[in-house]
């Protein structure tokens, strides 16, 4: 009877310098069944890393292409990370918050405070940060998916991200990964019980105080 309280869905926003382990941890809790969370696929100009499939981590789509959508405002929110177009499709972001289902939102601090701005109230935020920039050096290198000028980039613009961090929510460091992870299974769990999301607790809470004992 609890459990089947109707509750708005909420969306999870990571983001994080590139290399903190933003998406190996979206990982994780998209495979964890018991969450029950879905990735909000963004589209990007970026090209294709070889381990990427398209339509699973993103849409791969032209500039033209993007340029099309994000003036059509099919986009909720877009920005320009690391010299490429990146953007939150808004259909699937919508039809998900109305359906009461959680979604989860790997996109930078542009596009994280786009979201607060315009979806108040439903966002969550998190910012995953590193133990150190040597680790999120080691940790971009050993990823080898991106060429050494990308990775140079990626470090360059970190400091300017992590200065990002008190915009969010919450902030979770990412040195040991299982521990990590259930951090942010915890702020999930603990932010899926806030009374202002459960609008159904009014009648659950009724239905209590009116049974005969
Ligand atoms: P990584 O996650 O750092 O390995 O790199 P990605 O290429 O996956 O992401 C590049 C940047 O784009 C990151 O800062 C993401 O947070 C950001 N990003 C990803 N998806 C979106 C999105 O839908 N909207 C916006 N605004 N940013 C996004
Ligand atoms: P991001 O999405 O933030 O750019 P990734 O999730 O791709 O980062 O992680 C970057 C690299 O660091 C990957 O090779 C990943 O396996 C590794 N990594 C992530 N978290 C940890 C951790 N806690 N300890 C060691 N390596 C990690
Ligand atoms: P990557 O190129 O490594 O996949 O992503 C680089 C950065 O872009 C990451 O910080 C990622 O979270 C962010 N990103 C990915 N998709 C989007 C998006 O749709 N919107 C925004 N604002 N950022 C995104």
């Amino acid at each position: 009877m609890f459990n089947s309280i109707k509750r708005r869905g909420l969306m999870l926003v990571l983001s994080s310098p590139s290399g903190a382990g933003k998406s190996t941890l979206a990982r994780l809790l998209l495979n964890d069944t018991g969450l029950k969370l879905s990735l909000s696929i963004s589209v990007t100009t970026r090209p294709r890393r070889a381990s990427e499939i398209e339509g699973v981590h993103y849409h791969f789509i032209s500039v033209r292409e993007f340029e099309r959508l994000r003036d059509s405002d099919a986009l909720i929110e877009w920005a320009e990370v690391h010299g490429n177009f990146y953007g939150t499709p808004r259909e699937a972001a919508e039809n998900a918050l109305a359906d009461g289902r959680d979604m989860l939102f790997d996109i930078d601090w542009q596009g994280a405070l786009q979201l607060q701005e315009k979806m108040k109230g439903d966002i969550v935020s998190i910012f995953i940060l590193p133990p150190s920039m040597a680790h999120l050096k080691q940790r971009l290198h050993r990823r080898a998916e991106d060429t050494e000028e990308v990775i140079d980039m990626r470090l360059r613009n970190a400091r300017n991200e992590i200065e990002r961090w008190r915009s969010y929510d919450y902030v979770v460091v990412n040195e040991d990964l299982d521990e990590a992870f259930h951090q942010v299974q915890s702020i999930v769990t603990a932010e899926r019980l806030r009374r202002d999301r459960c609008p159904g607790l009014f009648d659950f809470v009724s239905g209590l105080l009116e049974e005969k004992l």
